[in-house]
């Protein structure tokens, strides 16, 4: 008789292809889970080598879907990014511009394609020990919003697609953006999603205000709920960094069971943990990666989230205001 998860229904069991390719190591001990210890995080899955013990089996999510032409032209986005050169640095600063380099960054920023942009001074500890310190004082993190509609029918080929579209478009303006800054003279280096390879994206989006951990794993945004992605720009360009948004996302998700209840594997804890000395939410990796991976990256607890689904984020907010304020 198949396993039970919380609600007493048959739990989705992992593809034994799967299991096959998972290494003895498990993904929950390489994120530190029960650490309670800070430290810098190991790298778990996207690379683009075998650096990480999961490597196999994201090369199983690459083959499986490959005959899908639908899918394989939008893997093809990513590689339109790439062939995105990054030109020299001026060799002459530009003069600070009238308002200052902050807003003019941010402004270019949006002008590029971006949905909503802040600014966190760069922290050593969101880079991976394996890999040189990525260079910049600071992190120009981008907000890009998904379309709610393709999302909801995840997991499934038009949630897939509209993922990659999404990527496209915030490597494509990181990239932009940091050749910005290198023509007026400063050090920009893009960072894109998914495979972010010397960066993590998360903590520096939270310090930069770009929203708060949900229960999920994922941000919640005030305005785009978990139902967006993220690029970024590492610059030596002299900024004013943001302050995290704390809007009450995270008290909501406390009484909140709605992604818990709808991921499959049952990867979603209902409980805070403790993780390299914090105690966050966190989704058990070797639950969702087996799901993830035979299910076109999933998405649905992106998708079920209440700050995701349009119209509805501005009454949340009114509502975790007025508790946030009686706390
Ligand atoms: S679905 Fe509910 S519990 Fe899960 S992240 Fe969204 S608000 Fe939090
Ligand atoms: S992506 Fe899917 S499997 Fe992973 S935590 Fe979200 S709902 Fe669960």
């Amino acid at each position: 008789m198949p396993p039970k998860d919380h609600a007493g229904t048959d739990m989705w069991e992992p593809n034994p292809e799967v299991l096959e390719l998972w290494p003895d190591i498990s993904g929950n001990e390489i994120n530190g889970l029960g650490e309670t210890e800070k430290r810098q995080p190991n790298p778990v899955f996207w690379r683009q080598d075998d650096s990480t013990p999961h490597a196999p089996v994201m090369y199983y999510f690459y083959e499986k879907d490959k005959d899908n032409a639908a899918i394989a032209e939008a893997r093809k986005y990513r590689q339109r990014t790439a062939e995105i050169e990054v030109l020299d640095v001026a060799s002459e600063a530009a003069d600070t511009p009238a308002g200052g380099w902050t807003a003019a960054l941010k402004a270019k920023a949006l002008e590029l394609g971006a949905d909503d942009v802040g600014i966190a001074a760069w922290r050593d500890d969101w880079a991976y020990p394996d890999r040189p310190s990525p260079q910049g004082k600071y992190a120009v993190v981008m907000a890009f919003d998904q379309d709610f509609d393709a999302m909801i029918a995840a997991p499934g080929e038009s949630a897939y697609i509209e993922v990659m579209i999404q990527y496209e478009r915030a490597g494509n303006t990181s990239k932009h953006l940091a050749n910005w800054v290198r023509s007026q003279g400063w050090y920009g280096a893009p960072k894109t999603g998914p495979m972010t390879e010397d960066v993590l994206m998360i903590p520096a989006a939270i310090e930069a205000g770009m929203g708060e951990l949900g229960k999920h794993g994922s941000l919640i945004h005030r305005k785009f709920g978990a139902n967006f992605r993220l690029s970024l720009v590492l610059t030596d360009l002299p900024l004013e960094a943001d302050a995290p948004d704390v809007f009450g996302a995270d008290m909501f998700c406390a009484s909140c069971q709605v992604c818990t209840k709808a991921c499959p594997p049952d990867a979603i804890s209902s409980e805070k943990q403790m993780v390299r000395g914090e105690r966050k939410w966190y989704v058990n990796f070797d639950k969702c990666i087996p799901y993830f991976v035979d299910n076109m990256t999933c998405g649905i607890c992106l998708a079920v989230c209440p700050w995701s689904r349009p119209g509805i984020a501005d009454n949340l907010l009114v509502k975790m205001a007025r508790k946030l304020e009686a706390a």
